[in-house]
Formats: structure tokens, C-alpha cells, sequence
């Protein structure tokens, strides 16, 4: 095999190399049924015991209280932006806080189930920031909040207290890479494919007391507690996705768990924001207090620069640096699966093109 590239991309993102090496030689025969996964009922044995570990394994990691249950969606994170509003809205008041582009998204769709009151927003500082002044309503549904702004590189340290109103987090960019108090939260869900496999599962971490507010006439499969009821097996499932989710938990525990991958993506931002921040070269555009450990955006001194340096960037083998199409500028997406060694071949690179074009 051929050297990888460094995979800085937002996502699909990065995964282990163990774990890619592991579900190639489970292909074409799992577990000694000369079956591949791909060609097995979803309710086999097999998959059920796959379906079972996985959510145990993500249990144990993030250490979820038995009083909420853990699904395996489909439809991406955009699909929670409706189906949440769907399930606890109707026809009531949230409260959002807007510090992106994917708080701004689930915002949308909320307005179409009742009514939003942005509770705080930093639009005005093309969110470069964490709102602080945030307004709640007393009669909110829920609090919703986007905890790792995936375009703008912002994310939330520490979460606002909401008494007795639920708060629902968007964690679909930063989900496992840092310790979280699950139990501050009423729902969390995540799009696998940043930080924990490849596209095509949203994790739905749940309360249950939650799901009893859910209308029984909505249509079956926006419901959660289908989904809940019949163990994220009602309809068949990407068995595959959750399978490869299931390795990468795996992988995880092998490195010693959330608070050690927290310790070592402390690290990587730590170097590439600090190697940024003594040149004046390279510019970060989050605010230091805010930024995400998980996707690191920046600018250089101009917009020529920039594109020069992605080119070469490319040619050098990393790949992914484009900043979102929506804001421009760079961005390094360092998730879990990205090593420390590449972060420092990265910020070799970033020297020497600094040096070449200053
Ligand atoms: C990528 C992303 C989404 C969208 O995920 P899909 O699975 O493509 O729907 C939503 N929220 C955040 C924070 C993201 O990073």
C-alpha cells in the first residue's frame, strides 16, 4: 500500500488505519460465518450483537446514564435539525443560540414547528466567537446549541445552565474527543462520519422521560420512540456504518478512553494554535477562549497566499485544507484518527512556506 496522505478533511474524515485494516479482513467473512456483513440480515444474531456492543461501547465510554437510551439514526445531523423541533416543539417556544452556520441550519427548520427565539448569537462577529450574554425564555421546550461550530472553528467550553429545560447539543464535530457530563444534557446526537466511522449513522444519545413527550401522530419512522422501542432496528439499519462506528469505539478504548484522547487533542490544537499564534504568519480566526480543538481555521496574509499555499499543501500530501466553501480561508480538521505526527509534519510544512513567501 501506498503512504497515506495527512487527511485534514471536515468530513468524511479521517479514520484509523487499524480500523480500516480490521473491516477489510472482516469483508468478506464475519466473525467465521463466510458471510460478508454486507450481504447479512439485520436481524441475524450477528448484527444484533453488533447493535448491542456498539451502543454498550459508547455507553461505557462517554459514561451515558442507563436513563437514556442511544440510537443509531439515519439522514444525517440535518435530519435531528427537523426531527427535534418535530418531536418537542410543536407549535411551543426554543430557544436556539446561533454561532454558525449549523446552529443557523437547525434554526431554519425549527421555525417551521413553532416558535425560535435566538437566545444569542455572534453573527455580528462572523462567528468568531461563543455568544455570552445568551436570553432565555422561562417556557422554552428546550435549549438547542451547535457545541463545536464545524465551519467557524468555535466551540463551547462550558455549557449554560438551563434549570428544567432540556438542552439538546449538536455534537456531531467534536463528539468523543473530549470528557462531556452527559447528564447536563437532554439529547446529544452526532453525524458519525467526523469523529466516529465513515458516513450514513447519527447517534442519538436520548433522556428517556424525553421520549414521552413525543405526539403519537407523527409519521413512524420522525418518531424517536420507534426508533427507541424497537432498538434503532425498526427498518433496516446501515449495518455496515454502525459496524465500522463499532471498531472505531474500539479503537478508542484501546487508546485509553475519553479523557486520553482529550489529553492528546488538547495537545495537536495546542501546537498548531501556538505555532500560528508566535509567527503573526498565519492567522487564526477563532477567538482564543473559543476555539475548537477539533477543526482549526485560519487565514494567511492574503487570499493569493492562501490559494498558493493550498495548492502546494496538496502536492505536499495534505489534504483537506480548504476552508467551507460559505467563509473561505484555511482549515485543519485534526479529529481523533489524526496523529500527533502529522500535526507536526503539518506545522513543518506551514514554516516552510512561510519562509519561501514572506
Ligand atoms: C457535518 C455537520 C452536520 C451535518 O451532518 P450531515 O450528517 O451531513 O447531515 C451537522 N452539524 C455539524 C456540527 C456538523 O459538523
Amino acid at each position: 500500500m501506498g503512504k497515506r496522505p495527512h487527511n485534514l478533511y471536515a468530513g468524511p474524515a479521517i479514520l484509523p488505519l487499524e480500523v480500516l485494516e480490521e473491516a477489510r479482513h472482516d469483508l468478506l467473512d464475519i466473525g467465521g460465518t463466510g458471510l460478508s456483513l454486507l450481504e447479512s440480515s439485520h436481524r441475524s444474531p450477528l448484527y444484533a450483537e453488533i447493535n448491542e456492543t456498539t451502543a454498550n461501547d459508547l455507553r461505557t465510554l462517554l459514561e451515558i446514564p442507563e436513563n437514556y437510551s442511544i440510537l443509531f439514526l439515519q439522514g444525517g445531523a440535518s435530519l435531528q435539525f427537523g426531527m427535534i423541533p418535530m418531536n418537542f416543539l410543536c407549535g411551543g417556544v426554543a430557544d436556539y443560540v446561533d454561532t454558525g452556520a449549523w446552529a443557523g441550519k437547525a434554526i431554519k427548520e425549527a421555525k417551521l414547528f413553532g416558535t425560535v427565539n435566538v437566545a444569542g448569537s455572534s453573527k455580528a462577529e462572523n462567528y468568531s466567537r461563543i455568544p455570552r450574554d445568551l436570553k432565555f425564555t422561562p417556557e422554552a421546550r428546550y435549549v438547542h446549541l451547535c457545541s463545536n461550530e464545524t465551519i467557524g472553528g468555535i466551540r463551547w467550553n462550558d455549557f449554560p445552565e438551563t434549570g428544567d429545560v432540556p438542552l439538546i447539543a449538536d455534537m456531531s464535530s467534536e463528539i468523543c474527543s473530549r470528557v462531556i457530563d452527559v447528564s447536563r444534557f437532554a439529547m446529544i446526537y452526532a453525524g458519525a462520519q467526523k469523529n466516529l466511522g465513515p458516513s450514513g449513522v447519527t447517534v442519538v444519545i436520548i433522556r428517556k422521560d424525553l421520549l414521552e413527550k413525543v405526539p403519537a401522530d407523527l409519521t413512524t419512522m420522525l418518531k424517536y420512540t420507534t426508533h427507541a422501542e424497537n432498538d434503532s432496528n425498526y427498518n433496516t439499519p446501515p449495518v455496515f456504518t454502525i459496524y465500522m462506528v463499532g471498531l472505531v469505539l474500539k479503537w478508542l478504548k484501546k487508546r485509553g478512553g475519553i479523557a486520553a484522547m482529550e489529553e492528546v487533542n488538547d495537545r495537536k490544537a495546542a501546537m498548531l494554535y501556538d505555532f500560528m499564534d508566535a509567527g503573526g504568519y498565519y492567522r487564526g480566526t477563532a477567538a482564543t477562549e473559543d476555539r475548537s480543538t477539533m477543526n482549526v481555521t485560519f487565514r494567511l496574509p492574503s487570499e493569493e497566499l492562501e490559494k498558493k499555499f493550498l495548492a502546494e499543501a496538496k502536492n505536499a500530501g495534505f489534504l483537506g485544507l480548504k476552508g467551507h466553501r460559505s467563509v473561505g480561508g484555511c482549515r485543519a480538521s485534526i479529529y481523533n484518527a489524526f496523529p500527533v505526527e502529522g500535526v507536526e509534519a503539518l506545522i513543518a510544512f506551514m514554516k516552510r512556506f512561510q519562509a519561501d513567501n514572506s
